[in-house]
This record gives C-alpha cells, sequence and structure tokens, in this order.
C-alpha cells in the first residue's frame, strides 16, 4: 500500500513538472515584454543599391554591361559567339545559335533588359522571338507581343507552355523592356526523375508582377507534356535563345539566392 501511495505520489509530482514545463514554455503574452521577442543577430548584410532601379547592387555579378560579350559569354560549344555588340546592346545573330553564361547559376535573382526589332516583322511566334533560360531548361519567353496575338503561354513573359502571364505588360516594338525575375531552383528527391520541390518563379515585365511564384511542371518543350522530360539536374548556365530574330539585350545582371 506504502509502494503504491510512493508510485501515485511520484506520478503526479511528475505531471506537475510537466505543467510547470508548459509554463515555461508558452509563456502567454500577457507577460511578455517588446524585447522578447526582437531577433538582432546576425545582422542582415548590407548592400548598396543602384541609383536607379535597373542598376545592378553592390553584390550582382555583372553578365553584360554594354562591351565585352566573351568574359562571361560563350556559343553552345564553348566558343567565341557570333552575336554582336551593337551601340552596347547584344544582338541575335540569326543562325548563329544560342548563348549561355560561363557560370552556372541556381536560385538567382536576374535583371535582364531586351528589345525586339522595331521593323515589324512576322507574326506570331515568328516576331521578335528569343528566350532567357534558367538552369539551361526553363524557358521565359521573349517576344514581341505588342499587337501580337499568339497562343497565351507562349507569350512574351510566359514560362513557355506552362504558364501565361498575368497580364500584357509589353512596349512597342523597338522599345527597350525589362524582365526581373526571382527563380527558386528544384530540389530533387531519391528519385532521378521527380522534384520533391519543383522549380519556382516569380517575374515582373517592365516592373509589372506577371508570375507570381508559379511553379513548373518540368522543363520546357515546344513537343510533349513537360514532366515527361524531368531529369536530376544542378546548377545550369542562363541561355539566351536564338530563334532566327535579331533580338537585343542590354544590362544584364544577377544576383545569387
Ligand atoms: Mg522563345
Amino acid at each position: 500500500m506504502k509502494k503504491l501511495f510512493s508510485l501515485f505520489l511520484t506520478l503526479a509530482l511528475a505531471q506537475l513538472g510537466v505543467a510547470a514545463q508548459q509554463q515555461v514554455q508558452k509563456p502567454t503574452n500577457d507577460k511578455m515584454v517588446p524585447e522578447m521577442t526582437e531577433v538582432w543577430e546576425p545582422e542582415v548584410r548590407i548592400v548598396q543599391p543602384g541609383v536607379r532601379d535597373s542598376d545592378p547592387p553592390s553584390d550582382a555579378i555583372i553578365l553584360f554591361d554594354g562591351s565585352n560579350i566573351n568574359r562571361e559569354w560563350e556559343d553552345a560549344g564553348g566558343n567565341t559567339t557570333k552575336w554582336l555588340i551593337q551601340n552596347g546592346a547584344l544582338v541575335c545573330v540569326k543562325g548563329s545559335g544560342i548563348i549561355k553564361t560561363k557560370r552556372k547559376f541556381g536560385s538567382c535573382q536576374l535583371h535582364i533588359e531586351w528589345r525586339s526589332p522595331s521593323e515589324v516583322q512576322g507574326e506570331s511566334q515568328g516576331r521578335g522571338n528569343s528566350g532567357v533560360y534558367l538552369q539551361e531548361l526553363y524557358e521565359i519567353q521573349v517576344l514581341d507581343s505588342y499587337n501580337n496575338r499568339t497562343y497565351r503561354h507562349g507569350q512574351a513573359g510566359s514560362l513557355y507552355k506552362q504558364h501565361a502571364p498575368l497580364v500584357n505588360a509589353s512596349k512597342k516594338p523597338g522599345e527597350w523592356q525589362s524582365y526581373d525575375i526571382v527563380y527558386t531552383a528544384p530540389i530533387f528527391g531519391s528519385d532521378s526523375a521527380t522534384y520533391l520541390m519543383p522549380p519556382r518563379i516569380t517575374v515582373f515585365h517592365n516592373g509589372t508582377l506577371i508570375q507570381n511564384n508559379v511553379s513548373l511542371r518540368g522543363p520546357t518543350v515546344y513537343v510533349g507534356i513537360p514532366e515527361y522530360f524531368v531529369k536530376k539536374h544542378g546548377a545550369g548556365s542562363i541561355i539566351l535563345q536564338d530563334h532566327g530574330n535579331p533580338v537585343a539585350y542590354r544590362n544584364i545582371w544577377i544576383r545569387e539566392l
């Protein structure tokens, strides 16, 4: 009987202990002071912003500033590209193929400015077509979408054949336009053909939100269903597409995330 009483007492004290602990772990708001929820360390890293929003902040990697193409870019085979610099702009030369960054990137913030030809030629996908690829696989469409109907998830600012832009924020052909892109690279599980976390993209076109943290089903494909083409991959180049139109680029910078 004495033993039973002792056991009961031990259990009761243990219960009180747990209750006391829970009280410490969960203080009520009326017993708190503002300082208890302030986090000071580590201090947030300082970055010097550009003068204009389109200027690179101090920690950006400059991918093209109007001069030297060959420092950061090469063609598909790793050779000097045939794309040209004209008046500080990097211009696609039909038939010369894509250009890609020598460096590889995963998650990033990318600023890029582009211009479709002022002389309007062709229609639908044939007018001012190029593209910005992330990790070499995921295209953000560049197209002259000013008074130029095409399939909605193929127009400027679309994540090609996967997500149409929220709005068409296109400027007239021949005017400079910008994309500000926030990209979260995918995470793969043990299965090398399935995303644990798919790639996610946010895009501003000329300062207007057009893709709001959308997830991709797989790499961009012209024919077929994107998810059939998923394969485990790491960081990759930024690619600019040669789609046969003399689309120009300038002021390209990137911040690794
Ligand atoms: Mg394209």
